[in-house]
C-alpha cells in the first residue's frame, strides 16, 4: 500500500483567508510526486505590521522537494490564489497551468511590476484536462466573482479528491457557464474519495444571491441618480464591471475607468471577450466634459486602499475626477475584515463632500463569490465524498463547514491546519506528518521570514521609541568624553517638565559612576548596565520602555 500513498497537505490558507496554497503527493514517503494547487498572499494590516503590505506561504519545503514538484495548477485569477507567484515561482522553476483569463491576468500583472521575471503559463482550456505523472486533473466550471474559476477533479490510481477551489452557486452569473452541477454530479457517481472545500461562507444561512440581482438594483440605482455616479468594486470582478456597463448604457450614461488595477483587468477582459459587447469606455480625461447625468465612473479602491482612485476622490484630490454635492457613490462590495476603519474613512470623506452613499447594507449592491450552507449541503449531495476537508476559511469557518458535512452523512470529516500531511485513504483522513510551513512577509523590495525579528522590532519601535547612547572609554575604562545621547519618538519632556535627554544622561551617569571598577574596562558590561538603567529611568517617567542602544567604543 505504501507505493500507492495519496496525501494531501496546505502550506496556506487553512485558519486564514488568503495566501491559499495546497499540494498533493502521490507515491512512498521517499519518493513521492507533487503536484500544488494555487500559490496565493494574505493582505498584511498596518497596525499588526508596520512596513508589510503583504504575507506569502513559507515554500521551503516545496523548493527542498522541487526535482520531485510536477506542476502548480492556478484555480482562478484572485491573488489570494496566485499573488504569491511572481515572488516565489523563480525558486521552483516548475509548470505553471492556468485557463485562458487568469493566465493574461496573471501576465499583465506580472508586466506592472518592474524587472518581475519572465514566468512561462501554460493555458489551459475551460473544461481541460491535464496529465501530470499519477495525476490526472481535471477543471470544472465553478461560479465566483471573477471569471474562470475552477473546481479541479484530481484522479489518482488511489482514488479521486475534489479540490473545489473558489466556488458559488449561481444560476444566472453575467459571464461565464453557472457551477456545472452536471460534471460534480458524474464525478460523484464516479465515486470521490475526498472533498477539499470553500469554507468561507459557511456560517451563513441559506443561498447566495445571484449576480443578476445585483445587476438590476445597480441598475436601478444608476437610472435614478440625479447627477454624477461613481461605482467602486474589486477590480477583478468583471461581471460587475459589466452589471454596471450596462446599466450606464440603459441609462445613456458614458463608462469611465479610474484606476490601474482595474484599467488592466477591463483590458484582459477585452482581450478574452468577456466584455463583448459591451460599448468601449472613455478615457479618464473624458469625465471633466461628460455633463453629470451623462457618465459613470467605474473607480478601484472599495477597501479604502488609501492610494486607489476613490480614497483620493474623497480627499478632493483626484487629478481628473471630482465629485459634488448630489452625486451618488456605489460601494458595490463587501467590506474585508480589517479594512472598515480605512473604508469608514472614504465614506466620511464622501459624505463631508455632500455625496450621497449606497452600500451592501441599504440596497443588493453585492453579492458574495463563495458558497452558503444550502449551497455547501448541494455540493456534498453532488459529489456524496468520503472525506470531507474543509479548507479557504477561519477556525470558525472550518469547524461549521465541518459540522454541516458531518450532519449531511460524510463518513469522515477533518480538520487540519498549515503544514500538516494527511494521508487520504477509503478508509479515512489521517494527519500522519508535519511539513515545514509557515510565512514570508514581502518587506520593500524584499522577502523577510515572519519569525525574523525585523518586524518584530518595528512594532516595538512604532510603540515605544528608541533611545542611542554612544559611549567613549579609554582602555582603562575611564570615560574620556560627554555621552551621546539620541531620543527617536521619545516625548522630549517627563510631566515635571525635566528633558528626557537629561534624564537619559543622568542615568548614563551615575551607572557609570556606581559599576565597579573592573566592569568598566568590559564594554559588553557597561554597555548592558548602561542599557538598563536608561530605559528604566525612562520607563519611571514614562510608564513605557523604549528600546536603548548602547555603543561602547574604545579609544
Ligand atoms: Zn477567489
Ligand atoms: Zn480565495
Amino acid at each position: 500500500m505504501a507505493g500507492r500513498e495519496l496525501v494531501f497537505a496546505p502550506l496556506g490558507g487553512i485558519g486564514e483567508i488568503g495566501m491559499n496554497l495546497s499540494i498533493y503527493g502521490f507515491g512512498d514517503g521517499a519518493r513521492r510526486q507533487w503536484l500544488i494547487v494555487d500559490c496565493g498572499v494574505s493582505f498584511a494590516s498596518e497596525e499588526h505590521l508596520p512596513g508589510i503590505d503583504l504575507i506569502l506561504p513559507d515554500i521551503r519545503y516545496l523548493v527542498e522537494e522541487r526535482r520531485n514538484i510536477l506542476g502548480l495548477v492556478l484555480t482562478h485569477g484572485h491573488e489570494d490564489h496566485m499573488g504569491a507567484l511572481i515572488d516565489l515561482w523563480p525558486r521552483l522553476n516548475v509548470p505553471l497551468f492556468a485557463t485562458p483569463f487568469t493566465a493574461a491576468l496573471f501576465e499583465a500583472r506580472r508586466l506592472s511590476e518592474s524587472g518581475a521575471p519572465e514566468i512561462p503559463v501554460k493555458v489551459v482550456p475551460l473544461g481541460g484536462r491535464l496529465t501530470l505523472g499519477p495525476f490526472d486533473v481535471e477543471l470544472i466550471n465553478v461560479a465566483h466573482s471573477i471569471p474562470e474559476s475552477n473546481a479541479l477533479a484530481i484522479r489518482t490510481p488511489a482514488g479521486v479528491v475534489l479540490h473545489t477551489g473558489d466556488w458559488k452557486i449561481d444560476p444566472t452569473p453575467l459571464i461565464g457557464a453557472p457551477t456545472d452541477q452536471a460534471k460534480l454530479a458524474a464525478l460523484g457517481d464516479e465515486g470521490v474519495l475526498a472533498l477539499i472545500g470553500d469554507s468561507t461562507n459557511a456560517v451563513r444561512d441559506g443561498r447566495s444571491p445571484s449576480e443578476s440581482d445585483v445587476a438590476r438594483t445597480l441598475a436601478e440605482l444608476i437610472r435614478t441618480a440625479p447627477a454624477r455616479v461613481a461605482v467602486t468594486t474589486f477590480a477583478s470582478h468583471v461581471g460587475r464591471l459589466r452589471a454596471v456597463a450596462d446599466a450606464a448604457r440603459a441609462a445613456g450614461r458614458e463608462v469611465v475607468v479610474v484606476g490601474r488595477a482595474m484599467e488592466r483587468v477591463v483590458q484582459v477582459a477585452r482581450e478574452t471577450g468577456y466584455l463583448d459587447g459591451v460599448q468601449d469606455f472613455r478615457g479618464v480625461e473624458t469625465y471633466g466634459y461628460l455633463p453629470p447625468d451623462k457618465v459613470v465612473a467605474l473607480c478601484t479602491g472599495s477597501q479604502g486602499e488609501p492610494r486607489a482612485a476613490l480614497a483620493r476622490i474623497a480627499e478632493d484630490e483626484h487629478p481628473e475626477i471630482t465629485l459634488a454635492k448630489g452625486d451618488r457613490v456605489i460601494f458595490s462590495s463587501r467590506t474585508i475584515p480589517g479594512n472598515e476603519k480605512a473604508v469608514a474613512g472614504v465614506i466620511n470623506g464622501l459624505v463631508a463632500q455632500g455625496v450621497e452613499v449606497v452600500t451592501d447594507r441599504d440596497h443588493l449592491v453585492h453579492v458574495t463569490g463563495h458558497p452558503r450552507r444550502a449551497e455547501l449541503l448541494d455540493m456534498i449531495g453532488w459529489v456524496r465524498p468520503k472525506i470531507l476537508i474543509p479548507a479557504h476559511g477561519e477556525a470558525l469557518h472550518l469547524a461549521e463547514h465541518a459540522k454541516l458535512a458531518r450532519q449531511a452523512g460524510v463518513p469522515h470529516v477533518l480538520l487540519c491546519r498549515n503544514g500538516d500531511l494527511v494521508r487520504i485513504t477509503p478508509e479515512g483522513a489521517a494527519i500522519i506528518d508535519e511539513v515545514p510551513s509557515g510565512r514570508l512577509y514581502k518587506d520593500g523590495a524584499l522577502l523577510v521570514d515572519a519569525e525574523s525579528r525585523t518586524v518584530a522590532a518595528r512594532r516595538r519601535l512604532s510603540f515605544a521609541g528608541m533611545v542611542s547612547v554612544a559611549l567613549a572609554l579609554s582602555e582603562k575604562g575611564a570615560l574620556v568624553a560627554d555621552p551621546e545621547i539620541e531620543l527617536i519618538g521619545i516625548p522630549e519632556t517627563d510631566a515635571a517638565g525635566r528633558l528626557m535627554a537629561d534624564i537619559a544622561r543622568d542615568a548614563v551617569e551615575e551607572t557609570f559612576e556606581t559599576l565597579p571598577k573592573p566592569r568598566r574596562s568590559d564594554p559588553d558590561s557597561v554597555a548592558e548596565a548602561v542599557r538598563r538603567a536608561v530605559r528604566s529611568a525612562i520607563a519611571e517617567r514614562w510608564n513605557k520602555k523604549p528600546i536603548c542602544h548602547v555603543h561602547v567604543l574604545v579609544v
